[in-house]
């Protein structure tokens, strides 16, 4: 069930059918630029045109500021991070080239997503100022300086680092709205990536003092008139909703923040799935799916 495709039916019960384009603006990961990703990225640009996408924003992960920040699969594969510098040169000289390339057919938005390591902010911008890209996706993989989504052994030992989950998620959300302040990405990725390996995270992300912080953290967003992103990467991998959870999705709505699907496909085989689900499901909160927000860099 999860993977059919609604937007493609012929129920006329379903109305948003005929008006929600598809879209993602987080994702299209490619194993050309990306160790723990697949396929070439053109071949991942066809497979949205194939789909019916008209317009999809590629956000490839930026180089480690240092070899201090590589991923473990970065190091088994004996990348430093100026080969991954030089992969993400490549990265924008090819996005630029299939955005040329394709442009009658689908409208690519040539975007990166940041980190929140120690000197992030001054390596974002000078990428943006490097790059140009057309916007950039704020995710926090990192809480000091620990990638917290790589394992659940890594998670485990920033937890072991604070004392508790709970001290854990608070470090996360307010890193996050560190972040957001200071890069003001167009989409806020994965929102409570935190979740990700704790099993009791419904009950958590209830907790008054957890919650205050994400409350915060919307209001910034709110204010600022950044987007969140609806990431399906939990549904490719089997789980029952995407980040951002139902709580806070129904949260954003009241806050009338807007949220975009995004794929974070990692190879052909996820790029744009579970998208018309996600519409479904957004279209079912009440959010505007009619009419996507366009891209765009925020000085
Ligand atoms: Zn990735
Ligand atoms: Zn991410």
């Amino acid at each position: 069930m999860v993977n059919t495709c609604f937007y493609h039916g012929f129920d006329d019960n379903f109305p948003y059918m005929k008006t929600a384009e598809l879209i993602s603006l987080h994702g299209g990961h490619s194993g050309q630029y990306c160790n723990h990703a697949e396929d070439l990225l053109e071949d991942i640009i066809q497979k949205y045109i194939k789909l019916g996408f008209k317009k999809v924003g590629i956000t490839e992960h930026i180089p480690p500021v240092s070899d201090l920040f590589l991923h473990p699969d970065e190091i088994k594969a004996k990348l430093t991070s100026l080969d991954i510098n030089k992969k993400f040169e490549d990265y924008f000289i090819n996005i630029k080239i299939l955005k040329y390339k394709y442009a009658s057919r689908i409208k690519i938005f040539a975007g990166m997503e940041t980190e929140t390591y120690t000197g992030y902010v001054e390596h974002v911008n000078n990428l943006i100022l490097k790059f140009r890209p057309d916007y950039i996706v704020g995710s926090v993989h990192h809480v000091d300086d620990i990638c917290f989504d790589y394992s659940n052994k890594e998670y485990d030992r920033l937890s072991l680092k604070f004392g508790s989950y709970d001290l854990m998620y608070k470090k996360y959300f307010d890193l996050q709205y560190e972040m957001i302040k200071k890069l003001k990405p167009f989409i806020v990725g994965h929102f409570d990536l935190i979740r990700i390996f704790d099993q009791d995270y419904k009950n958590r992300l209830a907790l008054p003092e957890i919650n205050q912080k994400i409350i915060r953290n919307l209001e910034l967003i709110k204010s600022l008139n950044l987007v969140m992103d609806f990431n399906l990467r939990p549904l490719a991998r089997g789980e029952k909703e995407p980040y951002i959870t139902a709580s806070i999705l129904k949260t954003a709505r009241e806050m009338e923040i807007r949220v975009v699907p995004g794929d974070d496909s990692h190879g052909i085989e996820q790029a744009g799935l579970n998208v018309d689900k996600a519409i479904k499901i957004l279209e079912a909160y009440g959010f505007e799916t009619r009419q996507w927000p366009d891209p765009q860099i925020y000085e």
